[in-house]
């Protein structure tokens, strides 16, 4: 089966999160990915993407009386989701022949442009059990697994592409350094497309012509790298692999330089973290297009109708938002109270602690990562608590994973276990298991204050921040990723900062704590409860500041105009 549709653009991302139904993604990375096809599909722009089936998805959380997690297989049934096709590829990993197949997701437009998302799947017959499992778990297994898993993704990828008819792609996005093996398939068919016997600067050029790369982690040794033992193993000694300059020697095979150096174009995710990883990576040129997300996916159904109301062109012109100034305040405060209602509801029916729909609700929910100190707010509970006393009461919405290995994750998430039984008497907290997309949804628009508390550089965008700004919903943060951009103090929301010397990040915990709780508790808690007027002004600016630029129609189009089509 030949595909019809025209497509020039291929994404490929270890992680795809489209929807509730579909468990193949973990967090940020995923979700990002989704939203940026979305906005391919908004602005028609030919794409087809390509990642990788989880039978096992990503797991389901428990979390313990004491706030242990322990995680379960998601059960879901392909077939009722996906389309499988026809074709089949073979791949050679460590000798054996693995068959592939793919199976298609497609969204598509009112006006009927779609994007099809292939799920690329090794559990066949024909192949053996080990290889049947690699496409069972996201972030899982051991190193083998993970580089037989990029091999499928890369080179699995490209393969499959040609197999269902692509042949005029013209460009290669690598979300992540995880898909850059499609490198090498492109450097082969290069070759063997001019008949040579070994790869030329021609192909190096050829390859980086096609090549996107964007980098999403500001923390060196994060980025994956292999034994070059291993890899020769994995798919035997390429005549590539002679080349120093591509392959970042020493031994190991790392993935960020083998798409640095094969392609035309890189970024980082902030401009903050595309100058990190300048630094970073020394000689390389890499500019910076910050993250932004699906607007159309993120806001709650009352802020849906409110801007249909107002601003009628929201969803196919997301730049329109900036309209919102004009919108009345209280209808900007109704919307919000409704979405507020929602999430109240659902701590209320799903925990056992009663939350009141009239106090300062502040909500934290990301992957549950030490770097991200969803425990900061505790640092002094004593100054908490008589803040709250002083100055009027908080409720707090926690929710994340741990990634299954990580031990400090799981701590911190029992950190946060026993600082809610410490203040049980005097801020009511909840953590909820097992946040997904649907969970990030209602606690990013139903919440009054969004927290962010990482420490510098290392949260190089964020976007849940973005979710809480197109539903009206403030920040307060530390000023990293994307913060430092959408951060006008007092207008858009507020930073944990000491306001006299802003860029100076000491990434002193203590410190950082003590500023959260002067913004917090001489400026925001007094203005919810006392000023109302001012603090709906901010929700607003919210939405016309920063709704209207971090979405991603801003992203997709930055990407069209310096990466894609350049
Ligand atoms: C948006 C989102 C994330 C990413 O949030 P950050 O602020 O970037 O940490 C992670 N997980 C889910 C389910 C999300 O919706």
């Amino acid at each position: 089966m030949i595909m019809s549709q025209h497509r020039k653009i291929a994404y490929f991302s270890m992680e795809i999160a489209l929807e509730e139904a579909l468990p193949t993604y973990s967090g940020g990375l995923g979700v990002l990915a989704g939203d940026t096809i979305f906005a391919a599909l908004d602005l028609k722009v030919p794409m087809i993407a390509v990642t990788l089936l989880y039978r096992k998805g990503y797991f389901n959380q428990k979390l313990d009386s004491k706030g242990w997690q322990e995680e379960t297989p998601v059960e879901w049934i392909i077939e009722e989701f996906l389309e499988e096709l026809p074709e089949r590829i073979t791949l050679e990993i460590d000798n054996r022949k693995i068959q592939v197949r793919a199976w298609k997701f497609e969204i598509k437009s009112l006006t009927n442009f779609s994007i099809p998302i292939l799920f690329l799947d090794t559990n066949l017959p024909e192949n053996t059990e080990g290889d049947r499992a690699l496409s069972d778990y996201l972030y899982g297994g051991d190193e083998y697994y993970r580089l037989c898993q990029e091999v499928l993704l890369g080179i699995g990828g490209v393969k499959m592409l040609r197999a269902l008819g692509y042949q005029d792609l013209e460009r290669f996005h690598m979300n992540e350094g995880h898909a850059s093996l499609l490198t090498l398939e492109l450097l082969e068919e290069s070759r063997k497309q001019s008949g040579r016997d070994a790869v030329s600067e021609e192909d190096i050029e050829n390859v980086k012509r096609k090549c996107v790369f964007t980098t999403h982690t500001p923390v060196a040794a994060a980025h994956s790298k292999f034994p070059m033992e291993l890899v020769t193993r994995v798919f035997s000694n390429r005549e590539v692999f002679s080349r120093k300059d591509i392959f970042c020697c020493e031994g190991v095979l790392n993935l960020t330089y083998l798409a640095l150096n094969l392609s035309h174009y890189v970024n980082g995710v902030a401009k903050k973290h595309g100058e990190t990883s300048n630094l970073m990576f020394g000689h390389y040129s890499i500019d910076s297009i910050t993250n932004g997300i699906n607007i159309t996916r993120w806001v709650s159904p009352s802020f849906q109708a409110l801007y249909d109301r107002h601003i009628p062109s929201w969803k196919e012109d997301n730049f329109s938002l900036r309209y919102a100034l004009n919108i009345p305040k209280d209808g900007v405060w109704q919307a919000h109270m409704q979405a507020k209602k929602e999430l109240i509801q659902y701590v209320n029916e799903n925990t056992n602690i009663e939350m009141n729909q009239d106090v300062l609700t502040i909500g934290f929910a990301r992957r549950a990562a030490a770097y991200k100190r969803g425990d900061l707010l505790f640092q002094d509970m004593e100054r908490l608590k008589s803040m709250v006393k002083e100055k009027g009461n908080i409720q707090i919405i926690f929710a994340g994973k741990a990634h299954p290995q990580d031990q400090e994750g799981k701590e911190l998430i029992q950190r946060i276990y026993r600082a809610k039984e410490f203040l049980k008497n005097d801020v009511h907290i909840v953590y909820l298991e097992n946040y997904d997309l649907e969970l990030a949804k209602l606690i990013t628009s139903g919440v009054d204050l969004w927290l962010n508390t990482p420490q510098t550089p290392m949260e190089a965008s964020g976007t849940s921040g973005m979710k809480a700004a197109v539903n009206a919903v403030p920040s307060l943060s530390i000023l990293d990723g994307w913060w430092i951009e959408g951060c006008i103090e007092g207008i858009t929301g507020w930073s944990i900062a000491d306001d006299n010397q802003k860029n100076e990040s000491k990434n002193n915990t203590r410190e950082d704590a003590f500023w959260l709780y002067e913004k917090l508790g001489k400026v925001i808690i007094p203005m919810f409860y006392e000023e109302r007027e001012k603090f709906i002004s901010i929700m607003q600016h919210c939405i016309a500041l920063n709704g209207s630029f971090f979405n991603s129609q801003r992203l997709l189009q930055q990407y069209v105009l310096n990466a894609y089509f350049k």
